[in-house]
C-alpha cells in the first residue's frame, strides 16, 4: 500500500504515519526527518537544506526528490509506504507519479488531515522533537514521560527551529502557495481522502483506519 500523507505543517501528518506505518507494517518516509538527521550529522546536504528550513522555505525540488526517490528504491519500501511531508510541490508529485508508474504501480491513496491556520500556531509551539529517533510529543496534548526526555529512546528532546511563530507563519504561507495545489492534484486523479485533523489523535487515526480497511 502506497500512502501520502497531506496537510498544513503541524496538522498531524507525522503523527499519523507512524500509527499507519505500525498498524499497516510500511516504512514512515519523512523527509523533513531525513532533512534533520542530516543537519545532525553535519553534512553537506544538511547544511543546504537547514538554509531553507530555517527560513519556513521549501528546500528545492531538485534535491528533494532525489532524496526521496533513493529511498524508496530501498528493499524496505517494496511493499509500499507512507511518505510525510512529500510531495509539497506538483513537480514533486509529477516525479514521484512518473517513478512509480516506471514500476507498473500507482499510489492508493492521499491522505489530506485538514486542520485550520489558527490551529496550526498553537500545535506547533507545543511540539518537542527527538531527533535520534524521530518520534514527536506536545507538551499538553502528548506530553514525554520525563519531561523533556524521549520515551523511545532516552535522548533530549528539542524544540525545532523552524516550529518559532515567525518561522511557522512563513510555513504557512509557503504551504498555502506551494502545497495546497496537490489537493486538487489527488482529487482529480480520484485517490484523495478527507480527514477532520481538529479531533483528538486517536479519532483521527480511527478515522484513517476506516478509510486504508
Ligand atoms: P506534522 O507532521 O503534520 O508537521 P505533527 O504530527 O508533528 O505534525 O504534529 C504537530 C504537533 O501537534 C505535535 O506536537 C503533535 O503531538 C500534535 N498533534 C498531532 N495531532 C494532534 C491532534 N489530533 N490533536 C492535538 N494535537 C495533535
Ligand atoms: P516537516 O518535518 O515535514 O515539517 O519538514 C520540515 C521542513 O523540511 C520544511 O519546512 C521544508 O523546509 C523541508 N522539507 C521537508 N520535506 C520537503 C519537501 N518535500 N519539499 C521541500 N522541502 C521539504
Amino acid at each position: 500500500m502506497k500512502i501520502i500523507m497531506l496537510g498544513a505543517p503541524g496538522a498531524g501528518k507525522g503523527t499519523q504515519a507512524k500509527q499507519i506505518a505500525e498498524k499497516y507494517d510500511i516504512p514512515h518516509v519523512s523527509t523533513g526527518d531525513i532533512f534533520r538527521a542530516n543537519i545532525k550529522e553535519g553534512t553537506a546536504l544538511g547544511m543546504e537544506a537547514k538554509s531553507y528550513m530555517d527560513k519556513g522555505a521549501l528546500v528545492p525540488d531538485e534535491l528533494t526528490v532525489k532524496i526521496l526517490l533513493d529511498r524508496v528504491a530501498k528493499d524496505d519500501c517494496k511493499n509500499g509506504y507512507v511518505l510525510d511531508g512529500f510531495p509539497r510541490t506538483i513537480p514533486q508529485a509529477e516525479v514521484l507519479d512518473k517513478a512509480v508508474a516506471e514500476l507498473g504501480e500507482t499510489i492508493d491513496y492521499a491522505i489530506n488531515v485538514d486542520v485550520p491556520d489558527e490551529n496550526i500556531i498553537k500545535r506547533m509551539s507545543g511540539r518537542r522533537a527527538c531527533v535520534k529517533c524521530g518520534a514527536t510529543y506536545h507538551i499538553v496534548n502528548v506530553p514525554p514521560k520525563t519531561e523533556g526526555i524521549c520515551d523511545v529512546c532516552g535522548e533530549k528532546l528539542i524544540v525545532r527551529d523552524d516550529d518559532k511563530e515567525e518561522t511557522v507563519k512563513n510555513r504557512l504561507n509557503t504551504y498555502h502557495e506551494q502545497t495546497q495545489p496537490l489537493i486538487d492534484y489527488y482529487s482529480n486523479k480520484g485517490i484523495l481522502k478527507e480527514v477532520d485533523g481538529t479531533k483528538d489523535m486517536k479519532e483521527v487515526f480511527d478515522d484513517i483506519v476506516k478509510i486504508l480497511g
